[in-house]
């Protein structure tokens, strides 16, 4: 009986590994094709000051236009180049794309925004990534008191190196971020020992904020608990009013979402920019 199980199994299970194989060598040489012929673009969305209404900066958020499938969001493919090391070479594609965008926008007379850039684990591990991102800076004259980096919760865990790799980061003057935070383990006593600026609380929080009385009470306790610490802190994930609204008693001062507008191309977020009515 169990042989039985086992041939069927295996005999279905094959080809499925195969066609995934195949599809994942496919995507990896597509990869390295986008990498070579820049299929990659970044969308902007902005980050707004609650008490101001005005932008304080944009997050960069990666979009890969396929040749055939379209334009492809980062959860189709970051995974895959986390994997097998090619986002080395993306995130480098992102931060330097990213540092050149703000200081056009500042050459073109913009007031100048922060511009927060995500890593991913595999950067933050990267021998030298302090002075690649340094060189970045100069080669496109950004300033580096306005480049956010946003990590998560997870790169933390190793405390020794954090606190090494944050500090070296944090000496070429630019801010740091916990990206999606609560949804990892971060040991508050570390959280107030690492070198960071900043706590975005993850949408997951922000979401039901306006249903769900023990998400309110999370937004609550990390915003109290930054303002404590003296962090800044950005609630992602904003789709309303009423959310903004309970945001703005529970005195967090950025707001990030769909209700302001989703991640734009670098020209629209300009024209956004330039003539959006003051919604808050
Ligand atoms: P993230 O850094 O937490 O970015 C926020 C994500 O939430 C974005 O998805 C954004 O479009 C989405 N979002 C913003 N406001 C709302 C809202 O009001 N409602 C909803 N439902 N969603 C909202 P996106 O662009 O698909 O990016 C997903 C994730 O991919 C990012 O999450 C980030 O972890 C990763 N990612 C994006 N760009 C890069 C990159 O250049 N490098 C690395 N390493 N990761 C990136
Ligand atoms: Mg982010
Ligand atoms: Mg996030
Ligand atoms: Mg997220």
């Amino acid at each position: 009986y169990s042989a039985k199980v086992h041939r069927n199994e295996f005999s279905s299970y094959l080809p499925e590994m195969n066609v995934k194989a195949h599809d994942r060598l496919r995507m990896e040489s597509d990869l390295r094709k986008a990498l070579e012929q820049e299929q990659f673009t970044l969308a902007y969305q902005p980050l707004i000051n609650l008490d101001s209404g005005k932008v304080v900066g944009v997050e960069a958020l990666v979009r890969w236009h396929h040749p055939q499938r379209g334009l492809l969001p980062p959860g189709d493919f970051i995974p895959l180049t986390e994997e097998n090391g090619l986002i080395l070479p993306l995130g480098e594609w992102v931060l330097r794309a990213a540092c050149k965008q703000n200081k056009a926008w500042q050459d073109a007379g913009l007031p100048p925004i922060m511009m927060s850039v995500n890593l991913s684990m595999r950067q933050f591990r990267q021998h030298g990534l302090a002075e690649r991102i340094q060189s970045i800076l100069e080669q496109t004259g950004m300033n580096p008191r306005y480049l956010d980096l946003e990590i998560t919760e997870s790169m933390t865990s190793d405390v020794e190196f954090a606190t090494e790799m944050l500090t070296s980061l944090k000496e070429l003057g630019v801010q740091i971020s916990i990206d999606d935070f609560g949804t990892g383990y971060s040991s508050l006593v570390y959280l107030k020992k690492f070198p960071i600026d900043k706590l975005k609380i993850d949408r997951s929080f922000v979401n039901d904020l306006d249903k769900n009385g023990s998400d309110a009470a999370i937004v609550t306790t990390i915003t109290a608990m930054a303002k404590h610490l003296n962090l800044k802190v950005t609630a992602e994930g904003v789709e309303n009013d009423e959310q903004v609204r309970l945001l703005r008693e529970r005195q967090c001062e950025e707001a990030q979402g769909f209700f302001f507008t989703k991640p734009i191309p670098a020209n629209l977020f300009e024209n956004w920019y330039r003539h959006r009515e003051q919604i808050i």
